[in-house]
């Protein structure tokens, strides 16, 4: 995460519920013989599993079947692996404790039809029971589009990705009311497909922006890396990689500047956070992009009309920015390590980068201007 997460941010309640229900089953199954009511807690929410059928009314039925096809699949595994199953997912509740000291073959001594049945459920889980009317009521009435909400308050956390800091969760639309307001999805920190233990775990779930979530990330896994390796996470709650990140600008004087993002320590595991922060949200290859046409952005942020006019708008642009709009302006951060770094940049470097895009700008509003003329002559 380049922002860890307010401290107030509300754990949002169904998510609680489920995971609790899922760890009653999971004691139950260990000794019960037979699939049954017995398996689900009284509570609301159990019951609502439990009578959630095929021929229910609701479109997101079938909760029951996934249960019973985990409780089948453990029937054929021993007891103790019953026992072993429910006493993991009981130990790991504690997630800042996981990032501490991951292990991602946690749940390997599972038959793969178990694992398999396990992950069916999780999925059903979070992309259907969450939904259901009763298990929302005993949630204190906040669907998820209503915990969304108050996640992205001005207050807590804002309108802008915590992991990138470059777009907006979901844009907020005027004369719209929550319920239908759009929604970013919500990340599964370590993914659903591989860690079924943590599907609805409350702690798991981050709501980030298209481009981090589906586009990044996918089911990329935190604590495995490409080659196989065990690498370590930030925890989103109490660690971010904002004030590790350096921004410098290569070659000004050249035609085409580059932008490059960079560490600014080499502490070793903070290093291996850092790398892998970069490699699940692609950083540096979306800031560096960003940043490809240096002089575009300069006319498009500051429009400068000479080089003093240049100079003070890019010194204005260094001043602190509030949190409040970090929170709320896609790029801020980005920008504002942009500026800082242009404005420190040699004085003889400046004008030169002055004097040559200022040439460019000139070549390219004449082009414009030629277009224009083309458009509008008679043919
Ligand atoms: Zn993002």
């Amino acid at each position: 995460m380049l922002f860890k997460l307010h401290p107030d941010t509300p754990k949002f309640q169904v998510f609680v519920l489920l995971n609790q229900e899922l760890i009653y089953f999971l004691n139950k199954s260990i000794k019960q013989k037979t699939f049954g009511k017995g398996l689900f807690s009284r509570k609301l929410v159990g019951r609502a599993c439990w009578s959630n059928v095929k021929s229910s009314p609701e479109k997101n039925n079938l909760t029951r079947d996934k249960f019973q096809k985990l409780f089948e699949n453990l029937k054929s595994e021993t007891e103790a692996t019953r026992e072993q199953l429910h006493r993991i997912v009981v130990d790991n509740q504690d997630l800042s404790s996981f990032f501490l000291t991951p292990n991602p073959a946690l749940l390997d001594f599972l038959h793969p039809n178990t694992f398999e049945a396990f992950k069916v459920l999780a999925a059903h889980l979070y992309g259907a029971t969450k939904d259901l009317q009763p298990i929302i009521d005993a949630g204190g009435g906040v669907n998820i589009h209503r915990h969304f909400e108050a996640f992205r308050l001005g207050t807590l956390n804002g309108n802008i990705c915590k992991a990138c800091g470059m777009g907006q969760l979901a844009p907020f639309r005027a004369n719209i009311g929550v319920e239908n307001q759009w929604r970013a999805d919500y990340d599964h920190q370590l993914c659903k497909s591989k860690y079924p233990l943590f599907a609805v775990h409350p702690d798991n779930l981050i709501p980030l922006c298209d481009v981090c979530n589906q586009d990044a990330k996918k089911a990329k896994n935190l604590f495995v890396a490409e080659d196989t390796s065990l690498r370590y996470s930030f925890y989103p709650f109490s660690e971010e990689a904002n004030s590790y990140v350096s921004l410098t600008i290569e070659n000004l004087r050249d035609p085409s500047p580059i932008v490059k993002v960079e560490w600014n320590t080499r502490e070793g595991r903070l290093v291996n956070k850092l790398d892998t922060w970069d490699d699940v949200y692609e950083i540096k290859n979306r800031a560096e992009g960003h940043f490809s046409n240096i002089e575009q952005i300069i006319e498009n942020e500051i429009d400068p009309t000479e080089f003093d006019d240049f100079q003070q708008q890019v010194q204005r642009r260094t001043r602190s920015i509030s949190e409040r709009t970090l929170k709320s302006k896609p790029w801020a951060y980005w920008y504002h390590k942009f500026f800082c770094e242009l404005d420190s940049i040699h004085e003889d470097d400046k004008v030169a980068f002055w004097e040559r895009s200022r040439f460019f700008h000139k070549i390219a509003e004449e082009g414009a201007f030629y277009i224009l003329n083309q458009t509008n002559s008679p043919s």
